[in-house]
């Protein structure tokens, strides 16, 4: 099911409870504190649809400069992150744009175990396998260091103060920040089967269109491992309007 942006405004009309709930649930992460080297900003982590919103909204609030740029940065992160390993979207000048609604993924980077973010780095090296035999079954070669990139484990972030955190605090917040996403049925399922959970995926949809947006990525793919050509891409990026500007 396509998410159009008339279903985003109904969204954020309609999901108050939901982030405020999301709020909650991110408070039972422990605050820490770290070099705050940005390194762990390499990519843009997956994420709940209820998240994807609070975003949105973070990006409608903006400054229409700052929304735009940032609009362009997702959508080109989008279309390149397959073949280029680049930072964060939101990351700029080593600081989060969107700090203070930053994603789960984020705030529990580092908290977790090394044996807990292991599995987790497993199976996300699954998944990027699994792409990666896509794209060879379309006959394009992904650049395999990037197939094989993990943000490796950090063990410099530590929690706040007095606080504790172990392997369950974090699946605890997990599955409340879940449940609350699934209220917003059958968005929610939408959002993680046809987007897989990628908020750059959902903005390129709404720019273009679901699958004009999966087309135009399979052809900047392809310029990209067969000319390094970024041309048409660039004219693209720089042609895109603030898709966001209407949200209220
Ligand atoms: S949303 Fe912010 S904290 Fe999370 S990866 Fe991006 S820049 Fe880093």
């Amino acid at each position: 099911m396509k998410i159009l942006l008339q279903i985003i405004q109904d969204l954020l009309d309609k999901s108050t409870k939901q982030r405020i709930g999301l709020r909650e649930a991110y408070a039972l992460v422990p605050a820490s504190r770290c070099r705050r080297k940005a390194l762990c900003c390499t990519l843009l982590p997956e994420m709940s649809l209820v998240e994807a919103l609070a975003a949105i909204q973070c990006l409608s609030e903006m400054d229409p400069t700052t929304r735009l740029r940032l609009t362009r940065g997702l959508v080109r992160y989008f279309f390149l992150n397959s073949v280029r390993i680049t930072s964060c979207p939101f990351l700029a000048d080593r600081n989060c744009l969107i700090y203070h609604d930053r994603f789960f993924g984020c705030r529990a980077y580092g908290l977790w175990s090394k044996h807990y973010y292991d599995k987790l780095a497993a199976c996300s090296q699954q998944m990027k396998r699994y792409n990666q035999e896509q794209w060879q079954n379309l006959g394009i070669s992904l650049p395999q260091e990037v197939v094989d990139f993990q943000v490796p484990y950090c063990p410099h972030v530590k929690p706040d103060g007095d606080a504790s955190v172990d392997d369950e605090t974090l699946p605890n917040a997990a599955d409340k920040i879940e449940i609350l996403s699934k209220q917003l049925a059958p968005w929610h399922e939408s959002f993680r089967h046809s987007y897989f959970s990628d908020l750059s995926f959902l903005l390129a949809s709404l720019a273009f269109g679901l699958t004009e947006a999966v087309q135009m990525k399979f052809a900047f793919v392809k310029d990209y491992v067969t000319t390094g050509n970024q041309a048409g891409l660039s004219e693209v990026i720089g042609n895109l309007p603030d898709v966001f500007a209407a949200l209220t």
